[in-house]
């Protein structure tokens, strides 16, 4: 039997929804900014994605339900105390041209490869890019780009300051037959990750699982299921596709936060349905990742087309309204307000937020389909070591210092 029927799902989800009560989180921390889907809705995708697995998954999930719905929200704790976690929760697909964005590889290490580019600082004093960028790929097949790439470069992707040897480039140039003047010094750029590296990171997270899965190590299930489930979230958000993701561009400051946080957070108990179905099976989950950041892509527009309407016809005094978080007054998008937005997108972010339930289900069903669905009623519930709890104590400290690393996402 693979499936937990829909009537006892939702039984069970009933169960499991409390009424909302703002995350202890949040309550320490001194801004105003919502972290992306807010916590809200992050610890409510994983939680109702439990719910609709089969009884061989559920007999490892459900006792640890409360963990996995914790956990949600991790990856954007991390983005306090790591540079590396920002864009792993976005991709600005509008830099990259026009929808479908053909030319950008589907997969990581060809993506990485096309946007790192090689730079000297010459003796003369300047710094010139010798190459990527606008330069063609070296054609001589003796050191081609992509082996000078994972001899030189890899290894020292995110160790060290990214300089270069410049006998090994002098080489790796002179056999693509171009040379540079005397230089004091090459070093390497990536220039993929400032735009974000949502989809590709998906992809690389769905292997983690799925060898947790095959190895049967409970802990690392557990910690892949939470983050997997958070960045699936994320690639549900339209404004995590683009680089208007704040509408700083377009003097909508404040809508990211709007749309993900402050509309889940006002109807998703009340008016929300979460009958999504049990999970499927997805053969190739690299297209659904990057099929999911283009469907969100392409709502950008009626996301951020819609508000700005709205902010003309909507009655001034009736947008902005004082509210309460956490023991003090905010101002928010008003109720009313946020209702009319809601129903002239013709309710896409309650669509949003089920396809992520549905996705983040499916996604762990997937992994573990393909680790050959190991026997889960067997595995020991972790427990955490003293090191591992010393490690969230100190991620949390960060967090509650409130300094992101990376660009903030909310207003
Ligand atoms: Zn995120």
């Amino acid at each position: 039997m693979k499936k937990i029927p829909l009537l006892l799902a939702g039984i069970l989800a009933l169960l499991f929804l409390e009424s909302f009560d703002p995350d202890r989180q949040l309550q320490t921390r001194h801004s105003e900014t919502a972290p992306d889907w807010g916590f809200f809705a992050h610890r409510r995708i994983n939680r109702l994605a439990a719910l609709t697995l089969p009884p061989e998954m559920m007999v490892f999930f459900k006792p640890n339900i409360d963990w996995i719905s914790d956990h949600a929200t991790d990856p954007d704790m991390r983005r306090y105390a790591t540079p590396w976690e920002g864009p792993r929760h976005y991709i600005d697909l509008d830099e990259y041209g026009a929808p479908p964005f053909e030319q950008l590889p589907r997969s990581f290490l060809p993506a990485l490869m096309q946007h790192t580019e090689i730079l000297a600082v010459l003796e003369r004093g300047d710094t010139v890019v010798v190459y990527g960028g606008d330069h063609p790929p070296a054609e001589n097949p003796e050191l081609p780009w992509e082996r000078f790439f994972s001899k030189h470069i890899l290894p020292n992707f995110s160790s060290g300051d990214g300089s270069l040897n410049v006998d090994s480039l002098q080489v790796f140039l002179k056999s693509g037959s171009r040379e540079i003047p005397a230089v004091q010094s090459v070093f390497f750029q990536e220039n993929l990750s400032k735009h974000g590296i949502l989809p590709w990171h998906l992809q690389r997270i769905q292997g983690w699982l799925t060898n947790a899965f095959r190895q049967r190590d409970s802990k690392r299930i557990l910690r892949y299921c939470a983050d997997i489930g958070h960045y699936v979230g994320d690639a549900h958000v339209p404004l995590h596709t683009t680089s208007n993701y704040n509408g700083q561009k377009t003097g909508q400051v404040g809508i990211h936060g709007f749309w993900e946080s402050r509309i889940p957070e006002l109807f998703a108990d009340e008016e929300y349905d979460y009958f999504v179905g049990k999970p499927e099976y997805l053969p190739q989950t690299a297209e659904y990742f990057w099929d999911v950041v283009l469907a969100s892509h392409s709502m950008v527009d009626s996301v951020l087309g819609i508000e700005r309407a709205m902010r003309l016809h909507f009655p001034e005094d009736r947008q902005m309204c004082p509210d309460m978080r956490n023991g003090r007054v905010i101002i928010a998008p008003c109720r009313d307000f946020a209702a009319a937005y809601q129903e002239a997108m013709q309710g896409m972010v309650e669509r949003r937020l089920r396809a992520a339930i549905h996705g983040v289900a499916s996604i762990w069903y997937t992994a573990w389909i393909d680790a050959g669905q190991p026997d889960l009623s067997k595995l020991d519930l972790p427990l955490s070591t003293e090191e591992e709890l010393r490690e969230e104590e100190a991620i949390r400290q960060k967090f509650n210092a409130g300094k992101i690393l990376g660009r903030p996402e909310g207003e």
